[in-house]
């Protein structure tokens, strides 16, 4: 019987509730029996941690996770702490320690969810954007000249190399060829920049020639906006720069009909480190402690992991259950229905144990 050690780390907010949420599917899934077992670490660490102890996790935070298959992860975030400290204290350490240079972000229309786009059914809507997670727009590299004054200057620059465009390139058609429709859109902005996203498009293009069975097209950033709200049926694997896919992940999030039921995969492709699953979602305060949170986006992000983990049989089992249970309407207020997290979570974990 395969054994993964799998650190939980449920942070803030609404975290340790769709952790808790999470870790109740992934044992009724053990249970149903896969031949897996899930030995569970958990991680006190976030902001209640900062509080005692002034950083959000221990100076040798990624050694201590360095031996683990897996990393499941909550949310950071709390109103009195600042968004510097939680999301570069904890989360940040974490994808880049460990090179999670590949963030994948499934997005699909449910059963029983309603998109806000008029006439778009479960079908219409299946994609998975792969958003560059280590270098871009968010590198950190700028500055600020003659701050205060009226002739002050700020860059913000974005930094693209060859070795870390052409791994997520090959991620991403490797991801499209997996798929059934084989089918992958490059996103850019290269008509207005001169010089980074040019190199992506050439790229593309390179990698392209590795993988002659994927149909593969490019879109202008803002050109895509109008695609994914007008032709969502047209588009399966796109690949993005790190802000690229930040703002289209949120399109698509939304499309979906909510942000509680998208999850992401923070991963290392070489496998060299763990990855970390989480849902995209943050700590949503407004709604911590009412046991309301939406446990979807945890299940489909658990479900990503078994997938990495190599249970893909478990994966399938997991969505199978989370679609049965929305598509028989129990479901949390933010998608439109009446149940609380437990008993959403009781539902898919009952789901698990009839299904074959
Ligand atoms: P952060 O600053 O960490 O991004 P946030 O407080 O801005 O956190 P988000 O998690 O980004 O909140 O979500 C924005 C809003 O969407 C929340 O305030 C909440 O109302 C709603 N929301 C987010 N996740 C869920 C969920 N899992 N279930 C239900 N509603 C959610
Ligand atoms: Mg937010």
């Amino acid at each position: 019987m395969q054994t993964y050690r799998i650190a939980a780390i449920p942070a803030d907010g609404i975290g340790p509730e769709v952790i808790a949420a999470g870790l109740q599917a992934l044992e009724a899934l053990e249970r149903r029996g896969g031949g897996f077992r899930l030995d569970v670490t958990q991680f006190d660490w976030g902001s209640d941690y900062y509080r005692k102890h002034s950083v959000m996790m221990p100076a040798d935070g990624t050694e201590q996770l360095k031996g683990f298959d897996a990393i499941f992860f909550g949310a950071v975030g709390a109103p009195d702490v600042p968004d510097h400290v939680t999301l570069w204290g904890l989360r940040l350490p974490i994808c880049q320690g460990f090179d999670q240079y590949a963030n994948v972000r499934p997005t699909k229309l449910l059963p029983g969810i309603v998109s806000p786009l008029a006439g778009v059914k479960p079908g219409d809507l299946d994609w998975v954007i792969v958003r560059e997670n280590s270098e871009g727009e968010y590198s950190g590299h700028g500055g600020r000249a003659h701050r205060g004054l009226p002739e002050e200057v700020a860059t913000e620059v974005a930094i693209f190399t060859r070795v870390g465009v052409t791994r997520i390139m090959r991620y991403a058609f490797r991801l499209a060829q997996s798929r059934p429709r084989k089918l992958l859109t490059v996103v850019t902005k290269s008509n207005a920049q001169r010089f980074g996203l040019v190199m992506w498009d050439e790229i593309a293009a390179e990698v392209s020639v590795e993988f002659p069975d994927v149909t593969w097209d490019k879109m202008l950033v803002d050109a895509m906006t109008v695609r994914m709200t007008l032709k969502p049926q047209s588009l399966d694997t796109i690949v993005a720069t790190n802000l690229h896919a930040d703002i289209l992940s949120d399109l698509a999030g939304a499309l979906a009909g909510s942000l509680g039921v998208a999850p992401t995969a923070n991963i290392d492709p070489e496998r060299r480190f763990p990855s970390m699953f989480e849902p995209i979602h943050g700590s949503a305060f407004d709604i911590t402690g009412k046991g309301i949170a939406n446990p979807v986006a945890t299940f489909w992000t658990a479900a990503q992991m078994l997938e990495h983990l190599g249970q893909p049989q478990a994966a399938r089992r997991l969505m199978h259950a989370v679609e049965t249970v929305t598509g028989g309407g129990v479901m949390t207020p933010d998608v439109g229905g009446t149940a609380t997290t437990k008993e959403v979570t009781d539902a898919v974990c009952e789901a698990i144990r009839g299904s074959n």
